[in-house]
């Protein structure tokens, strides 16, 4: 695929083409902006299709379907993330790399829902405050991919770019424009999965959690991991016993939000909405207010891959209200780094924008300090949500050629991001994690023990390896230690 402007590819015409109900782009001190203002800028990872008559078709359908989340639900959002930039609360995210339509099913909506869960009782225990939870979940069906190619049994063959673009089996290696729609169902489906059974009692306190620490042979560890569950078992006594609860209706149900990487732009531009504004606390804006809200997730974040500051994504992002993430690492320059918080944020809204650091283990420590200080030392002094994604600077292959990461590299990244924002005076506000709830063997170490031996033993990813349920759930013992001391 080419990924110069100089040419539109066929989908882009297509979403440049869509008449979107808004008002006319207006030109004045800014750019003018339109959820299609990005067609015209050079574009990344961009979506070549063969027949442009069916991109148009799937676009046509989505722009007429309901939106999958509402503007209250988003600002709801926008209001927890600036508590978090502001120290007040923490924010975990976590959910599959590539997330398959065949991933929209019962027990696997349900297992990972219960994973963070889990992991956020954990973490609210060591933080001492309030937990955000955003899910990898419903919508990250778009992956970026370092080649358009890929060599399988000697032929020179697509890459699988995640089911909203093409299909794994090599058969369904050329894109589909019907997959736009299907991604939407299945969007959909899992979000309303998710609200039903949290709705239901999925997430309800009063009844036990399986901890399942049977695996911990360490005598230490199983000690600190069981002390940890005995301590948020006899808070949550406690507040059933002087009837906490039932005033609340706290331990009933928790707020989940859905989040994915805002790759795919026609299907992004296809739900972004002219919507009226609710009414909230921190805000001047009226309830006659609109603005464009992207109703695909809540929160949407730009990846390392598509971050130019000249670039189609940036483009698109500024106009957005949704809270948006920027993935940055060892390719970022604090120019860049600035410009693109100017662009996305002119008007320093404090949680607006979740900067998720990935560098990897071994350069943390050198690069972490220079993108803190020039945030810092900015305008945007304590309005950004600082978020440790201690997962794609870490990922290495085994010399059999599997893809995995392990977790002492992984805890590794996280401790010492801590450490440098505690020397910083800066406050890490949350972290990003690829992990799912099964047993899968993807990443090595952690107290199960796994081996590269061990990999193949259950390695179902279609991308990046992930953290089972017991190495997620360990890892939310140890930041939760930190956290504490
Ligand atoms: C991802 O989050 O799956 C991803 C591709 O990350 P990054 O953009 O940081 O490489
Ligand atoms: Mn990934």
């Amino acid at each position: 695929p080419s990924s110069s402007h100089a040419q539109l590819s066929t989908a882009t015409k297509a979403a440049a083409s869509l008449k979107t109900k808004g008002p006319k782009p207006q030109s004045g001190e800014f750019e003018s902006w339109s959820p299609s203002s990005w067609t015209t800028k050079p574009i990344k990872q961009d979506a070549v299709y063969e027949d442009s008559k069916k991109v148009e078709k799937s676009l046509a359908k989505l722009e007429r379907l309901p939106p999958i989340v509402t503007p209250a639900e988003i600002v709801a959002l926008k209001e927890h993330l600036r508590d978090v930039a502001l120290g007040k609360a923490f924010l975990l995210q976590g959910g599959d790399c590539a997330e398959l339509f065949d991933y929209c099913e019962e027990n696997a909506i349900e297992s990972k829902i219960k994973l963070l869960l889990q992991m956020s009782l954990v973490l609210i225990w060591g933080a001492n405050k309030p937990i955000v939870r955003i899910a990898r979940m419903a919508g990250q069906y778009a992956k970026p991919r370092s080649s358009p190619t890929e060599i399988v049994d000697g032929k020179e063959t697509p890459s699988f770019r995640g089911d909203i673009l093409n299909g794994f089996p090599l058969e369904e290696r050329p894109l589909d424009p019907a997959r736009l729609v299907d991604a939407y169902f299945h969007s959909a489906s899992t979000l309303n999965y998710i609200r039903a059974s949290i709705s239901s009692g999925l997430a309800d306190l009063h009844r036990p959690l399986d901890w399942g620490l049977g695996h911990v042979r360490d005598p230490d560890l199983q000690r600190k991991y069981s002390k940890t569950v005995e301590s948020i078992t006899d808070s949550l006594n406690f507040m059933r016993t002087v009837g906490a609860d039932t005033a609340s209706k706290a331990l009933e149900t928790v707020e989940l939000y859905t989040s994915h990487e805002g790759l795919l732009l026609e299907y992004e531009q296809s739900l972004t909405r002219f919507l009226r504004d609710p009414a909230r606390a921190s805000s001047t804006a009226t309830p006659e207010h609109r603005s464009w809200y992207d109703t695909s997730a809540h929160f949407l974040w730009v990846g390392d891959r598509t971050r130019q500051i000249d670039g189609a994504h940036i483009e698109f992002f500024r106009g957005i209200e949704n809270p948006i993430g920027v993935k940055i690492g060892p390719t970022t320059s604090s120019t860049d780094l600035l410009a693109i918080l100017r662009t996305l944020n002119p008007s320093v809204e404090i949680g607006k924008i979740t900067l998720i650091t990935r560098y990897g283990a071994s350069k943390v420590r050198t690069l972490l300090p220079e993108h803190i200080r020039t945030v810092e030392d900015s305008e945007y002094a304590r309005s950004v949500v600082w978020q440790c994604d201690p997962m794609h600077g870490n990922t290495r292959s085994t010399s059999n050629g599997v893809k995995t990461r392990q977790f002492s590299d992984i805890l590794s990244e996280l401790q010492e991001t801590m450490s440098v924002h505690k020397e910083q005076g800066s406050y890490l506000g949350g972290v990003h994690l690829e992990l799912t709830g099964e047993a899968v063997t993807e990443c090595t170490g952690g107290s199960e023990g796994l081996g590269e031996d061990d990999l193949s033993l259950n390695y179902t990813t279609y991308c990046d390896p992930r953290l089972n349920e017991k190495q997620a759930l360990e890892l939310a013992f140890l930041i939760a230690g930190h956290l504490r001391a």
